[in-house]
């Protein structure tokens, strides 16, 4: 069941494009999230389309569903604000390394796919380089964002 709060956050802006790791691009940058953040998804449609848990009409097509994680990026170049979904594998990875952090946030990283497929593993490496959060832009609230970008409204159960 998706229980997130429906009001945008104050002065961030509203264009915050979601992105996957490209096959042949790394994307480096900065985290500005203090942690990662998780739903499950289906691929539903021709899309990633949340799990909308009771009533999802995806779970009743028999669609299975992922766990994807986000985070809130500056990314280096180009130079833009991002959400980058990653793989529960990416996230596991992450969380390895990252492990005993009170928080993400000012952590230099790096995703990049081990093989220029579109589904190819993503490998993700920290900079020892952590940036002053104070210096950064301020995080997001990610639920919010990606039900925006998903245009999550309230479906009338049949
Ligand atoms: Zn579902």
């Amino acid at each position: 069941m998706l229980t997130w709060s429906s009001v945008p956050p104050n002065g961030t802006p509203h264009t915050i494009p979601l992105v996957r790791v490209p096959p042949h691009t790394a994307i480096t940058g900065t985290i500005l999230s203090d942690q990662m953040i998780g739903t499950w998804v289906h691929f539903y449609g021709g899309r990633s389309y949340p799990c909308r848990g009771e009533n999802c009409p995806a779970c009743e097509d028999d669609i299975g569903s992922r766990w994807k994680a986000y985070l809130h990026i500056l990314q280096d170049e180009p130079p833009r604000q991002i959400i980058l979904e990653i793989t529960e594998h990416t996230a596991r990875a992450l969380a390895d390394q990252t492990d005993g952090l009170p928080s993400l946030r000012g952590i230099r990283v790096r995703f990049s796919r081990r093989h220029p497929r579109r589904n190819a593993p993503v490998d993700v490496r920290l900079s020892n380089t952590h940036l002053p959060a104070d210096s950064l832009p301020p995080s997001l609230d990610i639920p919010s964002h990606l039900e925006r970008i998903w245009g999550i409204k309230r479906k009338r159960s049949s």
